[in-house]
């Protein structure tokens, strides 16, 4: 059935994030393509082949249902690492598929060696530790037990990896959190070798880490946001592009994703009216109004009422009265010939204009990781040049 919004995943601008990416991180750095939450709402099934055109080396998920919907499609060469959650009667899928999984409690690490013991297959894990970000990962009181453990089952674990998490590295406000969890990491980890213990992959960074410090890139960086054309934060942009030694004339990282839909109807309500619920918009004189079938049920958010903004005939029209949940008012008095059908931009550019998922909420950019992961799974996607 046909969707009244879809999502296009341009292609190009991919190829060109990782590219450029990849030239920051440098040769000797995996590429980790982080594609939790449904590939941060662009669609797993249709994000991965995509960066696999781009030879990304590893995908990272959060959970073992998308390391399982990953599996079914990536290429045999590219690795899946789970950064969080697995139940302990899923290793036995993960090891038999050589899905690596963070260690992070003595409990998965237990059950992990009798897995693998019993499967006669090593299991290929991430020891996470604990630097500052206070979520997951070992203490520096649990590694005790952790290296008599891996020691003293070596023929069932693959150490594949070391890694850590930072505690918002897109904020100047972290600089100096950020810098004590890398001194931590680098002091837990002189515990390992010297304890003989030497993953093959040391990793800290996400995108913000990689471009702001070049230090934590260590062996491979994941990934997230940045590839799909979002700086972290005004700072880490603006920190890229001036310490960038290649002259630029635009901004290197492109939106990947744009959401489209089409004016559903047309009408003119005269002066003197309240539009949509309740009271928030009154027609100070006779206006030309378009209904849009996009909602706060398909991830659009509500505080965007009598605020937002749409691309309709390549100009703005500003979204009016409260937005409900299946639809939106716009105002198109100014903009003339407006018909049904006609393309409505929701994210993304049409002319010369761009609604960007930044200018949607310059509160923080943590709402755009929030806005991008609630995209519904629902809405169609589709791959343009
Ligand atoms: C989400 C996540 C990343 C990627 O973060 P970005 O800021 O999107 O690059 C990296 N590591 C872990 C553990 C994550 O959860």
């Amino acid at each position: 059935m046909k969707q009244a919004s879809y999502i296009e995943l341009s292609k190009s601008a991919l190829k060109r994030n990782i590219r450029y990416l990849k030239k920051r991180l440098g040769r000797n750095v995996k590429y980790v393509s982080v594609v939790k939450g449904n590939a941060y709402g662009h669609g797993l099934e249709e994000f991965v082949p995509l960066a696999e055109d781009s030879s990304v080396d590893y995908f990272a998920v959060f959970d073992s249902s998308e390391a399982d919907r990953v599996l079914s499609i990536k290429k045999p060469k590219t690795d899946i690492m789970i950064m969080g959650s697995i139940d302990n009667d899923q290793l036995e899928w993960a090891i038999e598929n050589d899905i690596s999984f963070y260690i992070f409690e003595l409990d998965r690490l237990n059950h992990a060696i009798q897995t693998a013991k019993k499967m006669n297959k090593k299991a290929k894990i991430h020891i996470e530790l604990e630097t500052g970000l206070y979520r997951t990962g070992f203490e520096e009181d649990e590694l005790r037990e952790v290296i008599r453990l891996i020691k003293a089952n070596q023929d069932s674990l693959f150490i594949e990896g070391a890694c850590s998490h930072y505690a918002g590295a897109e904020s100047v406000a972290n600089y100096l959190r950020i810098n004590q969890q890398y001194e931590e990491f680098q002091r837990l980890m002189t515990i390992l070798r010297d304890y003989g213990i030497n993953p093959k992959y040391e990793h800290t960074a996400c995108s913000a880490a990689a471009l702001i410090y070049p230090h934590s890139r260590m062996d491979m960086a994941r990934i997230g946001i940045a590839q799909y054309g979002f700086w972290s934060s005004k700072e880490t942009r603006m920190h890229n592009l001036l310490s960038d030694d290649a002259s630029f004339t635009r901004d290197p990282l492109k939106q990947v994703l744009k959401w489209k839909t089409h004016v559903m109807s047309v009408k003119t309500v005269a002066a003197g009216k309240f539009i949509s619920y309740g009271n928030t918009f009154l027609t100070s004189r006779k206006t030309q109004i378009a209904a849009v079938p996009v909602g706060y049920f398909h991830g659009y958010r509500r505080s965007l009422s009598n605020s937002g903004y749409v691309l309709i005939k390549g100009r703005k029209a500003p979204i009016i009265g409260s937005i409900n949940m299946n639809m939106l008012l716009i105002n198109i008095t100014s903009i003339p010939g407006v018909k049904k059908g006609d393309e409505v931009v929701i994210i993304g550019d049409q002319g010369s204009q761009r609604i960007t998922v930044t200018s949607f909420c310059d509160v923080g950019n943590l709402v755009n990781y929030e806005l991008l992961a609630r995209l519904p799974e629902q809405i169609p996607r589709y791959i343009v040049a």
